[in-house]
């Protein structure tokens, strides 16, 4: 058992608790041997995911893990094969993100804690690929592709009508930002009717997100004790 299949599924739990992950979205990380190679949970609600849970995944969304997959692997996937300084994805459906990803208004860094959204928020439409009658989802590799291209650069993609993916160079930092993309569009939400809106300029986010990374174990730390409250469900 490697220590990042631990990780992984402290990250499922974390997400949960923090209202980022339901019974559905999912996280995944970089395998630290293959690069080519990352972990994901079989298909399961992340609250109940445990290390032994965990399956590896090559980039064309394979495995040979005995359990089912998710749908969605493909986003994962793709991402790892555009991005090759990514190391953790994180996807959710989580609610105050929706909105942003339906409206021309743009999802901008509204606090310091989010100043990483200053490097981009990205937006992918699955129409332009797939049509109007899809069921939404990323379900095989020619959508995770064109996911990954609408991503670019980005830190954050909105996904119109279904969610949004955020990645990072480390599992605990993609986790962060999912938190607090999530946190950042309900504040928007909350700013939006009041008069004369200013946000975070790209230096003071830049600047936020660069001192912030430097923070994260401290919230990871907390939020880890937190999701505790959950033990008994997967023992259950
Ligand atoms: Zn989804």
């Amino acid at each position: 058992m490697t220590d990042l299949r631990v990780q992984l599924a402290q990250a499922n739990h974390i997400l949960f608790d923090q209202g980022v992950l339901d019974a559905f979205g999912h996280v995944s990380v970089r395998s630290e041997e293959r690069a080519d190679r990352f972990l994901l949970a079989r298909n399961m609600a992340p609250v109940l995911v445990t290390p032994e849970d965990v399956q590896e995944y090559d980039l064309d969304g394979e495995t040979d893990g005995p359990a089912s997959s998710y749908l969605e692997r493909f986003i994962h996937a793709e991402i790892y094969r555009a991005r090759p300084d990514v190391q953790a994805v994180v996807h959710s459906h989580s609610a105050s993100v929706i909105p942003f990803g339906l409206s021309s208004t743009p999802l901008r860094a509204v606090f310091h804690m989010a100043g990483f959204l200053v490097d981009g928020v990205a937006r992918f439409e699955i129409r332009d690929v797939a049509g109007d009658a899809t069921d939404l989802l990323v379900r095989d590799a020619r959508l995770g592709a064109a996911l990954a291209a609408s991503l670019g650069q980005a830190p954050f993609a909105l996904m119109r009508g279904h969610g949004s993916v955020a990645v990072a160079p480390s599992l605990p930092l993609a986790v962060y930002r999912a938190v607090y993309a999530e946190e950042n569009a309900a504040l928007q939400l909350r700013g939006l009717p009041l008069a004369d809106v200013d946000y975070l300029t790209p230096g003071e986010g830049r600047a936020a997100a660069q001192t912030n990374a430097g923070q994260v174990a401290r919230a990871w730390d907390m939020w880890l004790r937190l999701a505790g409250r959950h033990e008994s469900l997967r023992s259950a």
